[in-house]
């Protein structure tokens, strides 16, 4: 897919996104040293870590990850702006390799399949793309754990969640996802979902809800940065 990347460097121009520094390699978006200074979380090497933890008492997931810690102010914010509102799927791409590269070597690695936490069709057709699937081609890659599409499907936009509760929260959200088209048998198998951001954990929670609810199957979780 050289051609994609190609055609893709005449519409981004080949700077650091962080520090603007003119970048080397063509599949890059952060120059060595803001990629060096990421806050990585290291994460994937134990499995009770924060982002695991957010999702005990809630629904089976073995284990959970995120590539790096986001704080409010960080210039790394850009990133995932740029990847979720501005178009720019090399950031999706790059993010996910980069996750990939955690995941290596980890008990991660050990999936089956992994899939992205979809989003609306309607959405999709507006944005032109999922940004977790791009994460996930990314990390698919690096890690060569297959990816999978549309095992679950996003079926409407959820409402407002501002003024729910735990429980409200989880309900709305969990109505808007189902299984897409009918699967083959995903028992007894490892499957990661992929995101880019994790704050409450709601939306990732209802994933791996209706997952489970239909295999008896294994789930974990990695995101691009957790807040
Ligand atoms: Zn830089």
């Amino acid at each position: 897919m050289q051609w994609i990347t190609d055609l893709l460097l005449l519409f981004f121009p080949s700077n650091c996104l962080v520090c603007g520094k003119r970048l080397h390699s063509h599949r890059a978006v952060l120059c060595f040293e803001c990629e060096y200074k990421l806050p990585k979380t290291r994460f994937a090497d134990r499995i009770d870590n924060p982002v695991s933890m957010i999702f005990w008492g809630r629904e089976a997931v073995v284990a959970g990850t995120s590539l790096f810690k986001f704080e409010k102010g960080s210039v790394y914010q850009a990133l995932l702006h740029d990847l979720k509102y501005r178009g720019n799927r090399m950031a999706g791409f790059y993010l996910g390799r980069l996750l990939g590269q955690e995941l290596k070597q980890s008990v991660f690695s050990d999936c089956d399949l992994m899939i992205p936490v979809p989003i609306h069709r309607n959405r999709l057709k507006k944005r032109g793309y999922n940004q977790s699937e791009l994460i996930a081609r990314g990390a698919s890659e690096i890690t060569g754990i297959p990816l999978v599409n549309n095992l679950v499907i996003r079926k409407g936009k959820s409402k407002s969640q501002t003024s729910m509760n735990r429980q409200e929260r989880f309900d709305n959200i969990s109505a808007a996802f189902s299984l897409g088209k009918r699967p083959r048998n995903f028992k007894d198998k490892k499957i990661l979902i992929i995101d880019d951001v994790l704050t409450t954990g709601a939306t990732l929670e209802a994933c791996s809800h209706t997952l489970l609810e239909h295999f008896k199957c294994f789930v974990y979780i990695a995101t691009v940065s957790y807040a």
